[in-house]
């Protein structure tokens, strides 16, 4: 007896069964039963469950025995159920028995035999020896199903072979095939009725098919019926070549372009690249491009900026990652200066739209993370609210690179254990309330340099206008720094504490953008040892990785 677990090593024979109102024995009440009563009563089967009243029912058996679309025999399994309880038209011979009470009960090899002399499909679970054919690990779109088995060699992996296919499949390929399939049946049937083709549409009813020879033949001016039938070679030809993400973002507009071909007397050859014809649907990604040094892009924005029509890009965004940006590429730079941050945006917003409204692909770049003081969601809902939902990509920010790079660890066992990132400047650049103190807190202040004054004064010493002590005062030994440009070429840190970053900092010089760290982390892996303050020059962080620098940047301000 050949296995259906194919223990041969010969290929199984692999089919789509339609079972619409067949009859499914499935003996047992178990979990297993359960799931096998729901596969079939998926595929339009009806199910029949044989087990005793004593048999512990699964409540999902049981829920669908109560609403009706399962029956159950409420005894054991008797021969003469797999020639009684299947349907009239079929001489009462059921269609497919499932045995679930496993391989070695006695009664599934019974059972098994039974149903090979009378020709029934059977599956006994956990006996691939006593199968006629085995289930596979179904992923399911619409109307697209992949089945997978691994000849019963392990059915783990088959289900993680599973996922990984449907996570390479892009979101929408079912709805995209339905919709491709409604324009075939409905070019095949004009075709017809102009007496055009008398072929059925390609592989109509066996997805075996592959491509007939004729595929792609040159269509000659002289071959009136073959050049006529062109919509339907163009189809084809979308069906074969466009890649999938493009296949899915395929819109009814796009349809009806397609089917409105030729009956205007168009030549459809020139919509085969998908120029003509079909209208692009605009796109947009908002996406983070990290602290500065283009190696600590994503690779999923590197992407983006290598396949965007146009770029809005925040002036933060360092020239190093600009340089990235392909040559033919527009690119726009934010005019964003003291006074003028909110018609900047609005500048941009309407430029993003307008790129959108011509179907192109929009990348809005921003520094750091999208997300993070970046305005990322408001652009998000105003693309939202005009019908384009962006896809969003985070950054590595600023926050918590900075502080690595300048080698604060934000938690340390034994003296950080939280971290607080906040911005130094209010709404209408008013002063946000200053955090109290936390011991154990590494506290990143983003665009706060500017006050930086103001702001360790609000940290270490009460206001005026503060009467209650509801606050603990940072003490003025707090270790902290100040990191600039942090990951480009003329990164520097200036280590210091409260009592004297101010002055290190006046002495210094700002070099925008900058932030700074506050708390005990600051000096775990560097104390300036009784200095007031130390200044470290440089980005040296990547040097290792590239053996010779080779990425020189210039400054940028
Ligand atoms: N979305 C950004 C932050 C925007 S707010 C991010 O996630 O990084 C702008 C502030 O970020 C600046 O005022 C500065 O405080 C900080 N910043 C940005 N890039 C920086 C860098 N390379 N080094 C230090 N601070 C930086």
């Amino acid at each position: 007896m050949k296995d259906a677990s194919n223990g041969s090593g010969l290929a199984p024979l692999m089919t789509a069964w339609d079972v619409e109102h067949q009859i499914h024995l499935i003996v047992g009440a178990n979990p297993l039963a359960a799931a096998r009563c729901t596969k079939s009563l998926e595929a339009g089967a009806k199910p029949i469950i044989i087990a005793p009243e004593t048999a512990d029912m699964h409540f999902t058996l049981s829920e669908h025995i109560h609403n009706g679309s399962a029956q159950w025999v409420r005894r054991e399994f008797q021969d003469d159920d797999l020639t009684t309880l299947g349907r009239e038209e079929v001489d009462r011979v059921v269609d497919t028995v499932f045995v679930t009470v496993g391989g070695n009960n006695p009664s599934a090899s019974h059972i098994s035999k039974l149903c090979r002399r009378l020709r029934i499909p059977v599956n006994v679970s956990d006996a691939p020896e006593l199968c006629s054919f085995t289930l596979l690990s179904t992923y399911t779109d619409g109307p697209l199903h992949i089945g997978i088995t691994t000849s019963g060699r392990g059915c783990k992996l088959a289900s993680r072979l599973r996922r990984e296919i449907a996570a390479f499949l892009p979101a929408n390929l079912g709805s995209a095939i339905d919709r491709l399939g409604a324009v075939r049946r409905k070019l095949w049937e004009e075709d017809n009725a102009a007496g055009l083709g008398e072929r059925a549409p390609e592989g109509d009813d066996d997805d075996t098919a592959g491509q007939s020879h004729t595929f792609n033949t040159l269509v000659t001016e002289g071959d009136v019926a073959a050049a006529k039938t062109r919509r339907m070679r163009w189809l084809s030809q979308i069906c074969e070549y466009w890649p999938l993400r493009k296949l899915v973002s395929i819109t009814d507009a796009d349809i009806d372009a397609i089917l409105k071909a030729y009956s205007s007397g168009r030549d459809a050859s020139q919509d085969v690249d998908g120029v003509n014809g079909v209208s692009k649907k605009g796109k947009i990604v908002l996406a983070g491009s990290g602290p500065g040094h283009p190696d600590l892009l994503t690779r999923a924005t590197y992407n983006a900026i290598q396949s965007a029509d146009i770029i809005l890009a925040d002036k933060l965004v360092p020239a190093p990652v600009l340089d990235l940006i392909p040559r033919r590429t527009e690119v726009h730079i934010a005019r964003k200066f003291p006074g003028n941050a909110d018609q900047a945006q609005e500048e941009f917003l309407q430029m993003g739209l307008a790129a959108l409204k011509k179907g192109q692909q929009v990348l809005r770049l921003k520094q750091g993370d999208p997300y993070l003081y970046g305005r990322g969601a408001e652009e998000f809902e105003f693309f939202r609210g005009e019908g384009h939902i962006p896809v969003v990509l985070p950054g590595i920010t600023s926050a918590m690179s900075a502080s690595l790079f300048a080698d604060i660890p934000a938690t340390h066992r034994g003296v950080s254990d939280q971290v607080l990132v906040c911005t130094g400047t209010g709404r209408k650049g008013a002063a946000p309330n200053p955090p109290a103190y936390v011991p154990t807190q590494t506290v990143v202040f983003l665009m706060a340099l500017h006050r930086l004054s103001a702001l360790i004064e609000s940290l270490t010493a009460y206001s005026t206008e503060e009467s209650t002590r509801s606050r603990a005062l940072w003490p003025k030994e707090t270790p902290c720094a100040i990191v600039e440009r942090a990951s480009c070429p003329d990164q520097r840190v200036i280590r210091s504490t409260l009592e004297h970053v101010c002055m290190a900092f006046e002495a210094a010089g700002s070099r925008p953008p900058g932030l700074l760290v506050v708390g005990a982390s600051c000096h775990v892996l560097h104390n300036p040892n009784g200095q007031k303050w130390v200044i470290e020059e440089g980005f040296h962080g990547l040097d290792e990785l590239h053996g010779e620098v080779d990425t020189v940047l210039a400054p940028q301000e």
